[in-house]
């Protein structure tokens, strides 16, 4: 949205400013679903029954033909690039790995240069960025529609039809502060049938009002920020608060799904939780299968896992190369995720790699010199033997300690309760690291809406 349509959609009243939102959102469709979208659904269809050959062939089609679009397009890889003498036609996978990486700070520096097309008529996306500085990045028509079409695909193996009520957990800046002094936490898109709830609202005090309106609205899907929707389910379960109708599926999007956030899930919204992975600035993605394994989408793009080393390896660092950021290329693009690799083999109709476990981003995790480091989801399972904490966060500035911030509930007994979340804490943190408790009224979430665990801002790293 451009600031003078948001300045009068702030000021709206409410049936005005959903409306708004209908007009924004069908106008958004209408380049999602326009041109070539169907084409793609077709043709992600297809391509996931090919043979590995087939599959194998294309991908590296495409590379060749996206890594040559970059050159001829964006002046920052023609520059870097023009020693390599990359012959496009015949490229291998030793040449690609020649080609530098390119860094969040490389992207954030040179997104002029790298950018391939008018912002003006370019679809934008914000990114909120680790660092706290957000950073737009410019997609064409054709990208956006084959990116929703990848996404409504890999929704579609699990039931999903564009046009069911859907409810969107969202990040975005929705509501006026009369919509906050009535307890109105959501808009309404009744074109599309999308109702859109503010993620900056859901605290223990407001989720029974949140869940009112989600049994009064009754949306078949859910999604939009894992947290947010995770946090309604486990607030409801305590609460004893039900929905009374069925849904038909969660699909979590833009966090880490943990373990116990996806078994809440399941259990307060009585369907299957289906999850993804991409990334705003446009990742290749990384989806579930109807058998419950993530694949490597091969026709999104190349996906690397290096060890610290760089080398190729089954733990480590997650680098991709989006074959949908022609507006923005992302080229051996060091993401910041932590990815695992399944090794065993595993019956599937789906022949594309299995990912084991998504480890979220480096700075989501804790570092330690004892144990190294440690990603967010075991540090959420630190709380499993702990009563009375609403929620934590865990700051880390330096190597040697940590800041715990705990919203306590009633329940809480500080002797007893600290000591059992220090004594998980040093399980996985090992015996040195220094650990100082905070007991804070709330703990907000991040201005994307996102709530994060484990902040870290150390300057070494391990
Ligand atoms: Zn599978």
């Amino acid at each position: 949205m451009n600031s003078i349509y948001e300045h009068i959609y702030k000021a709206s009243p409410n049936a005005l400013s959903n409306l708004l939102i209908s007009l924004y959102n069908t106008s958004q469709y209408r380049i999602r679903h326009g041109g070539e979208y169907q084409e793609f659904r077709r043709y992600f269809e297809e391509s996931e029954k090919w043979p590995q050959e087939k599959v194998e062939q294309e991908q590296l089609k495409r590379l060749r033909h996206f890594l040559r679009y970059a050159y001829h397009h964006s002046e920052y890889y023609r520059n870097k690039w023009e020693a390599l003498h990359l012959d496009f036609d015949n490229l291998g996978w030793d040449e690609f790995r020649q080609i530098p990486f390119l860094t969040k700070e490389d992207l954030q520096k040179n997104i002029k240069t790298i950018c391939t097309i008018n912002p003006k008529t370019a679809v934008k996306f914000q990114t909120g960025g680790t660092t706290g500085v957000a950073l737009q990045v410019f997609y064409t028509h054709q990208n956006i529609q084959e990116r929703f079409a990848m996404v409504e695909h890999f929704r579609s193996r699990f039931g999903f039809q564009f046009g069911e009520k859907t409810a969107w957990f969202t990040g975005k800046d929705l509501l006026s502060q009369k919509d906050v002094d009535k307890h109105r936490y959501w808009k309404t898109d009744y074109q599309n049938h999308i109702r859109f709830y503010s993620t900056f609202y859901i605290q223990q005090k407001n989720v029974p009002q949140y869940i009112e309106n989600l049994n009064a609205y009754q949306p078949v899907y859910f999604s939009g920020i894992t947290s947010s929707m995770a946090e309604i389910a486990k607030t409801g379960l305590k609460l004893g608060l039900k929905l009374n109708y069925q849904p038909k599926a969660v699909f979590p999007t833009a966090e880490t799904l943990l373990k116990e956030d996806r078994n809440a899930m399941e259990k307060f919204y009585g369907c299957g939780v289906y999850n993804q992975y991409a990334s705003s600035e446009g990742a290749p993605f990384i989806t579930q299968c109807k058998e419950g394994h993530m694949h490597l989408e091969m026709m999104s793009g190349i996906f690397e896992v290096l060890d610290l080393q760089d080398k190729p390896s089954n733990y480590g660092e997650l680098v991709v190369t989006s074959f949908t950021t022609e507006g923005t290329p992302l080229i051996r693009y060091r993401i910041g995720d932590l990815v695992e690799l399944e090794t065993e083999k595993q019956d599937c109709y789906l022949r594309y790699p299995i990912v084991k476990k998504i480890h979220g981003r480096f700075t989501d995790c804790l570092f330690s010199r004892e144990t190294g480091r440690v990603c967010q989801g075991n540090i959420a399972n630190s709380l499993k033997h702990v009563n009375g904490v609403q929620r934590f966060q865990i700051i880390q500035n330096n190597l040697d300690s940590i800041a715990v911030n705990v919203v306590k509930t009633k329940e809480y007994q500080k002797e007893t309760d600290e000591k059992m979340l220090t004594k998980e804490l040093r399980i996985r943190l090992g015996k040195k690291i220094k650990i100082e408790y905070r007991y804070v009224d709330e703990i907000p979430n991040e201005r994307s809406g996102k709530f994060r665990l484990v902040k870290n801002f150390c300057k070494e790293s391990i």
